[in-house]
């Protein structure tokens, strides 16, 4: 793909707009207000391959589905996208939309004009706009991060005036099919909002006041190695390094006695195969170490990352959508149960970057 300079400009300020949390709507109307054409490839891509002209008619008029395509676009991310429409036949030629699975990806064939972060971010902004159309109440803003962890789909909102709750949240499954197929796994808006609000808050003041527990945590979690074994790791592989350097010499030098006859043909190749042995040991073990090293600055970056966001958080009274998609990847609520005579529900909260903390 080319990027076109002078919609590249554009398409970064829609995915701007999205990963902070504007809604499609607003994206489109904001286009039409700063007088931003539609991009011509967006439009071929839907109408096929000839525009007609009273597409023109309207250049501004942006339709939220086109703003969608254009953020789930991967070729923004770098990425040639091909087999994504087909025709019928060759004498047919309207075009034919193949499900995503088929799509056919190359990864890096251009310059990304997006970062994977804001890709990521306004993606699951575009998918659960669409999802809320219907509903544009307030509490829709945990919509597309529901879900339920018996059957894995999402939890439908139900807009239900009781005493304690303005609406509620159950299993899709359950609401459409039964219970024969999934239990409730309910739970209202306003406990939701009241867990999550306050979960925020907590990890919001754990990482102000103690920066370096969540990176002890996180490694504890996956039962990496602490930050001093780290280093410990670091002092091995830099020997490690230096004693495998030295191997070429102590062969050469062993080759030498033996040609000399310093050393005898047994003991040199008795001797040989003792530093072989000793080379794999200390190589397996490198790769060993370098794997443990790599893992831990991974959880390392995305700890840093985590808490670059979350400090942010301390005093938050309000939840809305941005902050919601900006902290969380997920939420499963799982169904209550009874538990010594208490009525208990388990919510697991996974976080962007650090999963469950
Ligand atoms: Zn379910």
């Amino acid at each position: 793909m080319i990027i076109d300079e002078e919609v590249a400009p554009n398409v970064r300020k829609i995915y701007e707009l999205a990963a902070s949390g504007v809604t499609l709507f607003r994206i489109s109307a904001y286009l039409k207000k700063q007088g931003i054409p539609k991009p011509r490839a967006c439009m071929i891509n839907k109408m096929g391959k000839y525009v007609s002209v009273k597409y023109l008619k309207y250049p501004h008029d942006w339709a939220t589905e086109t703003i969608r395509s254009i953020i789930i676009n991967e070729e923004y991310l770098g990425h040639l996208v091909c087999n994504k429409n087909t025709s019928k036949s060759f004498k047919d030629r309207k075009l034919i939309a193949v499900p995503k699975d088929q799509w056919i990806i190359t990864r890096n064939t251009h310059d990304p004009i997006i970062d994977q972060e804001t890709f990521d971010k306004a993606q699951k902004m575009a998918l659960m706009k669409r999802k809320s159309v219907k509903e544009t109440g307030t509490h829709q803003i945990f919509v597309g991060l529901l879900r339920c962890p018996t059957c894995g789909m999402t939890l439908g909102y139900n807009k239900r005036y009781e005493r304690y709750a303005t609406g509620s949240y159950a299993c899709s499954t359950y609401r459409r099919y039964g219970k024969s197929y999934c239990s409730m796994h309910y739970i209202t808006y306003e406990n939701l909002y009241d867990i999550v609000l306050s979960d925020i808050k907590k990890h919001a003041n754990a990482v102000n006041l103690e920066p370096e527990r969540l990176l002890k945590h996180l490694t504890e979690q996956s039962n990496l190695k602490s930050k001093k074994q780290i280093a410990q790791s670091e002092r091995e592989i830099g020997k490690a390094e230096r004693r495998i350097a030295e191997f070429d010499n102590i062969v050469r030098r062993l080759y030498e006695d033996n040609v000399s006859g310093k050393i005898s043909d047994d003991r040199f190749n008795v001797m040989l195969k003792d530093y072989e042995n000793e080379q794999a040991v200390l190589r397996e073990n490198l790769i060993k170490l370098k794997q443990e090293i790599s893992t831990f600055s991974e959880i390392k970056d995305n700890s840093n990352r985590f808490a670059e966001v979350i400090k942010k958080y301390c005093e938050i009274q309000e939840l809305d959508e941005a902050i919601l998609n900006e902290l969380i990847d997920k939420i499963l609520v799982h169904e209550r149960e009874i538990i010594n005579g208490e009525r208990k529900q388990k919510i697991e909260i996974y976080y962007n970057f650090v999963r469950i903390i």
